[in-house]
């Protein structure tokens, strides 16, 4: 066996030991074996680090991931997050609390995201989860940047 192989098996298991501490995990409610974690733009420099360490990583080093400052500002609702497993990029919705293709990594770009929450899949969970319509869940969002960045800025 190659020494890489090893090396690659090991560090998925250090990857998931160092990313349960920092990052929050959360299960694909369609098949609940996989975990992601959700990526924190305050821990930017331990997301890097616990990234560049997982195996897609290593397998796609060239690959321009994204996990900010994307344009369409699908951002405020979805999170980019990587599987837990092998550390491949995904998105998952706040609201549904649904796992989405990654828009840098499958280079659909962020149409798809930004029609989600219009999706049905979307819409019944939002219902179950007693938001009335996207407009009124953006606005509860804002309402708690609002409040934690007024927290912040009175310290
Ligand atoms: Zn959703």
């Amino acid at each position: 066996m190659p020494a890489s192989t090893s090396f690659l098996l090991d560090s998925t298991e250090v990857v998931d030991a160092f990313g349960s501490d920092l990052f929050r995990r959360v299960v694909n409610p369609n098949k609940k074996s996989e975990s992601f974690f959700l990526f924190d733009k305050t821990l930017k420099k331990e997301w890097k680090a616990l990234w560049n360490g997982t195996q897609w990583r290593m397998e796609h080093p060239k690959r321009d991931v994204e996990w900010e400052n994307l344009r369409s500002g699908v951002w405020n609702y979805i999170v980019p997050c990587i599987r837990t497993s092998d550390g491949k990029p995904f998105a998952w919705c706040s609201r549904c609390e649904n796992i989405l293709i990654h828009p840098t990594v499958n280079k659909t770009g962020t149409n798809a995201l930004r029609h989600h929450p219009l999706s049905q899949k979307c819409q019944n969970k939002a219902k179950i989860n007693g938001q009335k319509n996207i407009g009124e869940f953006l606005a509860q969002q804002k309402k708690v940047s609002l409040l934690i960045i007024t927290m912040i800025s009175t310290k």
